[in-house]
């Protein structure tokens, strides 16, 4: 899995990129829209969040974390849709920029998804809720996993992979688009 680590670097890669873009638009500025490419960058992995009653309660009574449902249909491109949908809804009740905070909605999550369909084996279920058949695009770079590692180590090397190879795509992004 890229960690929150990689999924929060690569909402400001988009937000720097679109910043750049959308000069004129005042509302790719502000911190605000930084903070809307980092929560939707991390967004499908909302279904580490389990409502069953033999959750561990970690969050809340009967709110918990669990792996259970982890890569389900949150990391499909149908999620992606249906954020875009819902996001284009909401932002037109409040808003004229409609459009725009759809497509970076949608955008944040495909590269959520792209980026899991890299390194998760068992596959994303890409074409849910049309078909349940999982693809993975797995090379095992750089976010290969090995059961030695353990899964602590696993996640501190992806962790330091992500920050490595995120952060400079950020520094030529960033200084790119100055
Ligand atoms: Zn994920």
């Amino acid at each position: 899995m890229p960690t929150p680590l990689g999924h929060t670097l690569t909402g400001v890669i988009i937000h720097t990129i679109i910043r750049k873009k959308r000069k004129k638009k005042q509302s790719c500025q502000s911190w605000m829209c930084l903070l809307f490419c980092i929560i939707f960058s991390s967004l499908p992995d909302i279904d580490f969040i389990s409502l069953s009653n033999s959750s561990n309660g970690f969050l809340l009574p009967g709110v918990g974390l669990s792996w259970e449902n982890h890569h389900g249909p949150t990391h499909s491109l149908g999620f992606v849709i249906l954020t875009m949908l819902v996001v284009m809804v909401v932002a037109r009740i409040f808003q004229k920029n409609w459009k725009q905070w759809g497509f970076i909605s949608g955008l944040c999550v495909f590269c959520h998804v792209f980026m899991d369909t890299l390194i998760v084996k068992k596959g994303l279920m890409l074409f849910y809720p049309l078909s349940t058949h999982r693809i993975s695009l797995v090379t095992g770079f750089p976010f290969g996993y090995s059961p030695e590692m353990g899964f602590v180590g696993f996640v501190v090397i992806s962790a330091v992979e992500e920050a490595i190879i995120l952060g400079c795509i950020l520094a030529i992004v960033w200084r790119i688009m100055r």
